[in-house]
């Protein structure tokens, strides 16, 4: 406890000198890296005071601001790109109708049904698809594959 008390008040007497500083009684309670870290702020603020960085703040706030932009306008081009895509994959589903799939797989049209083209069951079933498409998906009931989409009724 000496050893630390003395440690302390031999950095205070080397590095600060002020009068305010040795007016004040309860900052000899301050521990090392108190005091120490006392001594960079008040060095980097006489640092700030004669070179007068503040002339430069434009730099970084303008960099900032920079930042700002292109990070707002890549996410809208990327919701943008992402709302295509999403239009293109329901128009596309659309288009996968019953005469598509029978234009398709003209040997699965079996009277008034089709079969599944890939393991020929005629077991078909219908799910709907959420999502408001307003879509529903006829797959085969066996193997699971889709086979085509129709709107809702
Ligand atoms: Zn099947």
């Amino acid at each position: 406890m000496v050893r630390s008390g003395q440690l302390v008040s031999n950095i205070r007497h080397k590095l600060v000198r002020s009068s305010v500083e040795r007016a004040s009684p309860r900052k000899l309670e301050c521990t090392h890296w108190q005091k120490r870290f006392s001594i960079a702020i008040r060095q980097y603020v006489q640092f700030q005071r004669e070179t007068r960085l503040e002339r430069f703040v434009w730099i970084p706030t303008l960099f900032a601001i920079g930042l700002a932009i292109v990070y707002f306008i890549s996410q809208a081009r990327e919701q943008k790109r992402e709302a295509r895509e999403q239009a293109e994959y329901w128009q596309k589903i659309r288009a996968m109708d019953y005469v598509w799939y029978v234009g398709e797989h003209p040997a699965c049209k079996t009277g008034n049904s089709v079969l599944c083209f890939a393991c020929g069951s005629n077991n078909l079933r219908v799910e709907r698809l959420m999502q408001q498409t307003y879509l529903r998906k006829h797959y085969c009931g066996r193997c699971g594959t889709s086979l085509y989409y129709s709107t809702e009724v």
